[in-house]
């Protein structure tokens, strides 16, 4: 079985439904006693926030890069970013290291793809659905993108930074993503990818109109596969 590396932390909520997916699948697969081999380094996510609302996109991705380097010396054998919004800075993480990193739009594509969903609305940070670095790499694999309103995405990276970073999953937060999914439905979407890695803490299918694509799930998933690829 191959090494996992991770760069978690952002936040670490989210972090730790990456740990659990990731043997949760080794589990399903080889059974038994079976984990899976993970070397994780966390951040201090304040460090790496104050550096997005600077605009210190390049600081943060040294300190991301820092990361990657030590995981890479300590045998990690590929690299997952535990962070959408974060795989702005993925190309500069990249030229630091020689061990590939699994790009969570890339993986989360190839899932829409597979289920033939070309138009698809992207909730996540401000950044992750105002930016072109994530959008653009589903638009270039045929697959149309839909964003909320600029209201809504200020509500919506709102409840992320100040409610599900810090643990908080409140029942007013739910209803407002579930009513917000269902005009994007109303408005065309296909499917909703939960482009932040802490939205799976609020919405699942349960309680979705749209088909979810949890990239925290799919991220998790595919980084255990490739794990135990031979
Ligand atoms: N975990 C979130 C994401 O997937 C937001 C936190 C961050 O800015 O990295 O984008």
């Amino acid at each position: 079985m191959k090494t996992i590396g991770l760069i978690g932390g952002m936040s670490w909520e989210s972090t730790v439904t990456y740990y659990q997916v990731i043997n949760e699948a080794v589990k399903d697969e080889l059974g038994g006693l079976h984990s899976a081999k993970i070397l994780l380094y966390s951040v201090d996510f304040a460090e790496i926030e104050e550096c997005q609302a600077k605009g210190e996109w390049e600081r943060s991705g040294e300190i991301l890069a820092d990361a990657a380097m030590r995981l890479e010396s300590a045998g990690a054998d590929f690299i997952v970013i535990c962070t959408n919004t974060m795989h702005k800075v993925v190309d500069q993480i990249q030229a630091k290291i020689r061990i590939p990193i699994i790009h969570i739009a890339d993986v989360t594509a190839e899932a829409l793809l597979r289920d033939g969903i070309n138009r698809v609305a992207l909730l996540g940070t401000k950044y992750t659905m105002t930016q072109d670095f994530y959008k653009e790499r589903l638009v270039q694999k045929g697959i149309s993108v839909m964003i909320p309103n600029e209201k809504e995405i200020e509500k919506v990276n709102d409840v992320i930074y100040n409610e599900l970073c810090l643990g908080i999953v409140s029942a007013e937060s739910r209803e407002y993503f579930f009513r917000l999914i269902m005009r994007l439905k109303e408005e065309g979407a296909q499917a909703v990818i939960l482009g932040c890695t802490e939205i799976g803490l609020l919405i699942s299918q349960t309680n979705s109109a749209l088909p979810v694509y949890d990239t925290t799930w799919i991220h998790a998933r595919t980084a255990a596969e490739k794990a135990m690829e031979s």
